[in-house]
């Protein structure tokens, strides 16, 4: 036990006190933009643009032309626990507005420089204030349209616990995005606009048109496949429920991710994150989807205020039902009816569906995995017949999506691999080792592969995928079609770390990669990105992404023919021991070939 000094009871300064608060509203740079943008829409914003550089480290700005915060409230909008949007307590049990409780302004003003310039619509000039880690600094007359424009620069400039804590750049820009696209969902008759570093990254044109947004957000070749759901109330139940309105949009099961971040909820006009109603949009899916795969849903549920409490947590995200049991009900349901409406059959053939080892998580599934489990039961123990190198496919050797080769597991007992001991290098392409049964040959560059997929996976699912930006910038040029292609396909790309920009016609900037591919040649690692987007037929998103991660482990990982040290190939076996599924690398080939000591000695004539 640590002994701690005794220290008397003090109220903590006001100063103290704030940041402390300020620390619950605001996270990270993307609590700003969510709070800025709820208050312009609880302001009636028909129009919000957003700012953001180096993901909100640097600035975020917000622009609306709401009805604007008169002069004289100027300053007490930043006061903590200061709103126009709540009197009483009474209100409290149905509230209408996205805000209400008062924290926002003041707790990002605690921890940012801020500059606001508001007029209403009866002042007849705007005013200009400017805060300090939430002091005054300075105050002004100034012309302004009406509505609000607030800036928040050099965030947690005043916290620097805080700051070292912020995560990538490229994190941050992802939350804002999904954040803002998401938002625009919610709210089609509002114009938005994202702008990042100076370039447009996200627009809706405000006309109400929610498949115009959703074609902004998801590209037209999904929103196009979209289910839209009927306009569901729930039938009467035991004791009369609230009348329960469910809208929006879903996948058909032939569109499906790699995790849940797809499936997006709104109570009331609220973003919010819950976890048993978005189970209730998978569970419509059940059977449709392959497992561990996951639909994709933008979910309106409405409901009289005073039938959900907001006012759980400062942020504003999470909510309380009343009856939560006929929420979910309305939801699953109303998901279900518009799938069953859609499709009673439907073919999600090219999809292994259950097999008892999916490889990892966000692998496409082009493979039969299901097909390795089976082979293996059927042929009992496998025990690894010696297989002469050449026949266990050259490095460098493509193989497509087609037939599963059979990974060498059943010897080995289970997934896991036994602790090894390197030996050396064949053919600078191989690396020998010894494990408790006999010796191992591993292919250097499939394991290698398959040791940066996963590492890859692990950072994505993290959200901290690092991308490595270029000093001068790499141009590429293209054919019209693979630059379509590449256009297409920007936002995938700038979702896995490849910052890339138009840069005339049929022309490229690339402004950073994957930091995997750090030591590669941005230029070619590109253009074999594109070309494998070329093959075959317009891909899912969730197929795209896995091509492009795949091709990217690809290129960084290390080449046969490449002499290795004693300490490298260390390294590499002990990674791959650690993988969790080491057996293959992502595009099925084995990466080592296991000689036990019996089969030596059957070799031998020994027995
Ligand atoms: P809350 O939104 O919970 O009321 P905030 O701290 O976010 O608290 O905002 C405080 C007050 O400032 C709001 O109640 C509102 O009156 C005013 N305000 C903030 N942003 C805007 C805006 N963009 N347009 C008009 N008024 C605003
Ligand atoms: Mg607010």
């Amino acid at each position: 036990m640590v002994q701690l000094e005794a220290m008397s009871i003090q109220v903590l300064s006001e100063q103290l006190a704030s940041q402390i608060a300020a620390g619950e509203v605001v996270e990270r740079p993307f609590s700003v933009v969510k709070e800025l943008v709820e208050n312009a829409i609880d302001a009636g914003a028909t129009t919000v643009n957003i700012d953001v550089r180096q993901g909100g480290r640097q600035l975020i700005q917000v622009a609306d032309d709401g009805i604007g915060i008169p002069a004289d409230e100027l300053e007490t909008a930043f006061l903590r626990h200061a709103t126009s949007k709540l009197q009483s307590v009474a209100e409290l049990n149905a509230i209408h507005t996205l805000g209400f409780r008062g924290e926002a302004l003041a707790a990002i003003a605690a921890v940012s420089r801020v500059t606001v310039v508001s007029r209403a619509a009866d002042d007849t000039a705007g005013t200009r204030l400017q805060l300090d880690g939430g002091h005054k600094t300075n105050r002004e007359t100034v012309g302004a349209p009406q509505g609000t424009v607030i800036a928040v620069e050099d965030l947690f400039y005043n916290t620097p616990a805080r700051l070292k804590f912020l995560k990538s750049i490229t994190t941050e820009k992802r939350l804002i995005d999904e954040f803002v696209t998401r938002f625009a969902l919610a709210y089609p008759d509002v114009r938005f606009r994202l702008v990042h570093d100076n370039r447009i990254t996200f627009q809706s044109n405000g006309n109400g048109s929610l498949r115009d947004v959703l074609t902004a957000v998801y590209g037209p070749d999904t929103a196009r496949q979209l289910l839209e759901i009927g306009d569901q109330k729930l039938e009467t139940d035991a004791q009369s429920p609230p009348p329960i309105a469910v809208s929006g949009f879903i996948g058909p099961p032939s569109l499906h991710w790699a995790n849940r971040s797809h499936i997006t909820l709104f109570v009331n006009g609220r973003w919010v994150k819950d976890s048993s109603l978005t189970y209730a949009v998978i569970q419509a899916y059940h059977t449709l989807l392959p497992t561990g795969r996951y639909p994709l849903g933008i979910i309106f549920i409405g409901m009289p205020p005073e039938e959900v409490d907001v006012n759980v947590h400062p942020a504003k995200t999470e909510v309380r039902f009343r009856h939560r049991n006929a929420v979910f009900g309305a939801v699953q349901r109303a998901a279900r009816q518009t799938l069953v409406a859609d499709s009673p059959i439907r073919n999600v053939s090219g999809w292994t569906v259950g097999g008892a080892e999916q490889p990892s998580p966000g692998w496409g599934g082009s493979l039969d995995f299901a097909a390795f489990t089976r082979r293996d039961s059927e042929q009992g123990q496998l025990d690894l017949d010696w297989q002469p190198l050449a026949a266990s496919g050259g490095i460098g050797a493509e193989h497509g999506d087609g037939a599963a080769p059979s990974p060498p597991t059943a010897a080995l007992g289970g997934d896991k691999l036994p602790i090894m001991r390197v030996i050396g290098q064949v053919g600078a392409s191989y690396i020998i080792t010894e494990g408790p049964d006999g010796l191992f040959l591993i292919d250097q560059h499939a394991a290698h592969e398959r040791i940066l997929y996963e590492q890859f996976m692990a950072a994505r699912d993290d959200g901290e995928l690092v991308s490595q930006g270029l000093v001068a910038g790499t141009a590429v040029h293209l054919s019209p079609p693979q630059a379509t292609l590449l256009t297409e396909n920007l936002e995938h790309l700038a979702g896995l770390g490849f910052q890339v920009e138009p840069f005339g016609p049929n022309a490229f900037m690339i402004r950073a990669v994957p930091a995997l591919l750090a030591k590669s040649d941005p230029a070619l690692a590109l253009q074999a990105v594109i070309e494998d987007l070329e093959r075959g037929d317009a891909p899912l998103q969730g197929k795209i992404e896995a091509k492009i991660i795949l091709r990217v482990c690809k290129t960084a990982a290390v080449k046969a023919g490449q002499t290795l040290s004693m300490p490298e190939m260390e390294a590499m076996v002990r990674q791959l021991e650690a993988c969790h599924s080491p057996h293959t690398c992502p595009h099925g080939r084995p990466t080592l070939i296991h000689l036990s000591v019996a089969q030596l000695a059957k070799e031998f004539g020994r027995i």
